[in-house]
């Protein structure tokens, strides 16, 4: 039988995860919410995914969407919900909505660790959201930092990591947020992710720092490792080849920045022109060249699509699916990825 899901908060998140949803055969997407009226929902509407009001239906209807029903018929009739909902309104909704209705629900990176408890990257600890209620996808910063990192720990053993995230100011159809013209720091220290990481993979040592800048690709993270065991440049490089949702890119390709990745996502024809993998640059994986124990490496990643294998391997886990190998490598074939 197929695993019956729900979309509320059909934004940049929402809207990837209802696609990929539908593109797995063991899901079935009951539909999604629509808490105002947009673009989204026409898109939607021309998908034939079932649309479920939230709140106040009049302005759908004026724009002649008629709902399929509201939030409640949409719980009623799933086994789980994905809250892709603004911060802190998928806290909100868990308490208020999901709790009470006694349906599973995956809440996003804008919440807490604590609102679930459990927070999730498939690749890390798959198995710690076997069968549970409610489970976090965490950010898409700290999705990019577990990917490579629990890479790293398993195969060299990590003493501590220094990494800065250099972050997109808005998405690109976001025309609200910035900087257009600065470069802001995060004003605290460490920034949130450090924490944020340790919530996955946590016996690694880390602290973070980050700031924004005025551009809408991607994100850019600069890493520091210090490891436990010698490493070289090449077996580095090996590992991150090996690793899933990692793909290492080449200078040589003339793949040097987050536009040209995003170009390259683009002209290999991925929905939307996705990159969910984390990009690591070949050229920008060093080691301090005395002790070998020192790792350095850059990394690109698109905050629209990396969380979204996460989403799909996690309705699987929070449902009874145990072996969370098979349920990536499925996930991986329905985006292109390996
Ligand atoms: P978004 O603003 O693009 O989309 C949110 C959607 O929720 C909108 O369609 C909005 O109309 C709808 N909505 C608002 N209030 C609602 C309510 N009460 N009930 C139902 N729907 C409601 O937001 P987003 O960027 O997709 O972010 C969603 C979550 O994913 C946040 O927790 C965010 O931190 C996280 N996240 C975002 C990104 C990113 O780069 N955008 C990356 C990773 C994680």
């Amino acid at each position: 039988m197929a695993i019956k899901v729900g979309i509320v908060g059909y934004g940049t998140i929402g809207k990837r995860v209802a696609d990929a949803v539908a593109m797995q055969r063991d899901m079935k997407l009951v539909g999604v919410t629509a808490h105002s009226y947009s673009f989204n929902t026409e898109v939607a509407k021309s998908k034939g995914y079932k649309i479920f009001s939230v709140g106040d239906s009049s302005e759908l209807k004026t724009n002649g969407i008629k709902p399929d029903g509201d939030i409640n018929n949409l719980l009623d009739n799933v086994d789980i919900i994905v809250d892709a909902t603004p911060k802190k309104i998928g806290k909100e909704n868990l308490e208020k909505l999901y709790k009470l209705k006694k349906v599973k629900a995956i809440v996003q990176g804008g919440e807490k660790h604590e609102t679930t408890g459990t927070s999730f990257v498939a690749q890390c600890n798959y198995k710690e959201a076997l069968n549970k209620d409610y489970v976090r996808i965490v950010s898409c910063n700290t999705t990019g930092l577990c990917r490579t990192l629990h890479a790293v720990d398993k195969a060299y053993g990590i003493e501590s990591v220094h990494a800065t995230m250099i972050r997109r100011g808005a998405d690109p159809g976001d025309i609200y947020h910035g900087p257009i013209n600065a470069i802001v720091p995060v004003l605290e220290m460490p920034s949130h992710h450090g924490p944020d990481v340790q919530s996955v993979l946590h016996n690694v040592e880390i602290f973070t720092t980050a700031l924004s800048v005025p551009s809408t690709l991607m994100h850019l993270h600069t890493l520091t490792v210090d490891l436990k065991k010698r490493i070289n440049v090449e077996d580095a490089i090996e590992l991150f080849k090996n690793t899933t949702r990692v793909r290492v890119v080449r200078n040589a390709e003339h793949l040097r920045s987050t536009a040209e990745i995003m170009e390259f996502a683009r002209d290999m024809g991925r929905l939307r022109g996705d990159m969910p993998e984390i990009c690591v640059w070949q050229e920008a994986v060093g080691i301090t060249s005395n002790a070998h124990n020192k790792l350095l490496y850059m990394q690109a990643v698109h905050q629209e699509s990396d969380v979204i294998p996460e989403n799909i391997d996690c309705i699987r886990a929070m449902t009874g699916f145990k072996d969370g190998e098979k349920s990536m490598q499925m996930t991986n074939r329905t985006f292109g990825i390996k």
